[in-house]
């Protein structure tokens, strides 16, 4: 008999943006074929995992159904298209969600191939007549590698623009959409041991119009199409064109390729990384609701039926949905009249609805890594959680439990939760063993360094411990931890500490 092998289906959902329907689709669908949890992703999208082989066709034609898709939320083309998900601000808000989605569309495969079924080198059955479809964009090659686009609210950075291949920064004029600050190069991923990769933060490029957001998004696609190394995956991504051939040769190609010259970039400044928890009144007088989903991961435990909870809130009130890039849950358009109505609801599940409960963890985040990812090489979504409780009685212990800290941790380096960005992050190196980064922003715009490598998770807690003690004695006023250890650097973190255990 066949072995049962077991598959991670995810969908493509720009900007994270669902209905009430499509959610109840997905929690159906790992119900009857999944391992009964979903998980939101760091893009804003939905993970099915242990889905049969044998079930896959039900699961995707499912999803399809649903009017979602599972077209390029893998694969070396566009992948799902980020977009700060929160309905709080005026028309200029919701543009930026139909952008993400036009996006999402323009650069999709044209490929009917997502139709098609072959056995044995024949085609068996097609959902198009037409025999070959040309990719307009992708060529026959597709691209070196995946490709990776977020669309930003003015100084709200969650959707961690400067990681993306392509960061677009709304500029908005009296509360009116002007346009984008477009920046390009930025990418997570690194290989242990591999000099020519490295995480990189994305560049100024050029200011665009609305109008030229999908031509521009399009012609500098085609660049890295034409230029980017297909001799090595690791290599691959438009993070290395844009580092060794430079902005102004890049910005030279994709203005010959649009016939036009581009506008200089304005400057970004972002302010915050809102993760949008707890009640807010949206711009139409409704009201939305962020709950802090622990690695975005959706099930029922003992104390917390947060799956059964949702699906129940979400049948009975038919509030639209949005996934954060944060790995959170914004149920969203709901009337004031219902606002308690709701709570008490989620309540009786044993589901929060105050943000304070989820305590240090709820500005952490870690990629699913073992078991079900093929790529780790040590825990991460399992792990995390036992680390920041420890760290958070470090925190408590020091009074200095209400500050905000990002934790991050993944299970290898190419770096799915961005841990090379916000305050520490964690990237594991084997079973138990994870380089400790320290020093980016809150507002990620900084990477963070490696501060320690090979430490062992037992052995975090005792790591940080002197250093939150060197902080809450010497930040400036109202420094974050990670500026602090910016500030310092790490010789002097190390110095300080070792000094400070001698005395
Ligand atoms: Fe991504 Fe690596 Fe985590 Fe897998 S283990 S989810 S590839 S960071």
């Amino acid at each position: 008999a066949e072995k049962a092998y077991q598959f991670m289906i995810r969908s493509r959902i720009p900007g994270g943006a669902l209905t009430a329907e499509q959610y109840l689709v997905q929690d159906d669908l790992s119900e009857r074929y999944g391992n009964h949890t979903m998980r939101i992703t760091t893009r804003q999208s939905f993970q099915l995992h242990g889905i049969l082989k044998g079930d896959i066709h039900a699961t995707i034609h499912g999803i399809n159904e649903s009017l979602l898709s599972t077209l390029a939320a893998c694969g070396d083309v566009n992948r799902n298209v980020m977009a700060c998900p929160a309905p709080v601000s005026t028309r200029a808000q919701a543009q930026i969600q139909e952008v993400a989605n036009k996006l999402a569309l323009h650069l999709a495969p044209k490929s009917s191939a997502y139709h098609e079924i072959w056995v044995d080198g024949e085609k068996v059955h097609s959902s198009e007549e037409a025999e070959e479809v040309v990719e307009p964009m992708y060529g026959q090659t597709y691209l070196p590698r995946k490709f990776k686009i977020g669309v930003a609210y003015p100084g709200d950075n969650c959707v961690d623009a400067f990681t993306q291949d392509i960061g677009f920064v709304a500029r908005v004029e009296d509360e009116q959409l002007v346009g984008f600050t477009v920046v390009i190069g930025g990418g997570m991923g690194s290989t242990h041991g591999k000099k020519e990769t490295f995480p990189r933060l994305a560049n100024p490029f050029a200011d665009v119009t609305v109008e030229q957001v999908l031509k521009v998004a399009e012609t500098i696609i085609t660049v890295q199409r034409d230029y980017g190394d297909r001799t090595n995956r690791r290599h691959a991504r438009m993070k290395y064109v844009v580092e060794e051939r430079g902005i102004p040769w890049f910005r030279q190609q994709v203005e010959e390729r649009l016939g036009y010259t581009l506008s200089d970039p304005s400057e970004v400044h972002f302010h915050d990384v809102d993760h949008h928890l707890g009640w807010h009144q949206q711009a139409d007088g409704n009201w939305f609701l962020g709950l802090h989903i622990e690695n975005g991961r959706l099930k029922d435990t003992e104390t917390q039926r947060l799956k059964s909870g949702l699906r129940a809130v979400i049948q009975e009130f038919s509030p639209n949905v949005r996934l954060t890039g944060q790995q959170n849950i914004l149920l969203i358009d709901i009337p004031e009249e219902k606002r308690e109505a709701l709570e008490a609801r989620l309540q009786e599940f044993g589901i929060a609805t105050d943000p304070a409960a989820a305590g240090a963890y709820r500005y952490a985040m870690a990629c699913p890594a073992l078991p079900t990812c093929g790529l780790a090489v040590a825990e991460a979504e399992r792990a995390l959680p036992g680390v920041v409780k420890l760290l958070e009685s470090s925190l408590t212990e020091l009074g200095l439990d209400s500050e905000k800290i990002s934790f991050r941790m993944t299970g290898c380096p190419n770096g799915c939760a961005r841990p090379y960005m916000g305050d520490v992050g964690f990237v594991g190196r084997s079973k138990d063993l994870y380089n400790v980064h320290l020093g980016g922003d809150w507002q990620n715009t900084r990477l963070n360094t490696i501060y320690a490598q090979n430490v062992n998770v037992k052995d975090i807690p005792g790591l940080l411990h002197p250093l939150f003690v060197l902080w809450r004695d010497e930040r400036q006023s109202g420094e974050g931890f990670g500026d602090f250890c910016h500030r310092l650097g790490v010789e002097q973190l190390k110095e300080r500490t070792a000094a400070q255990a001698t005395t």
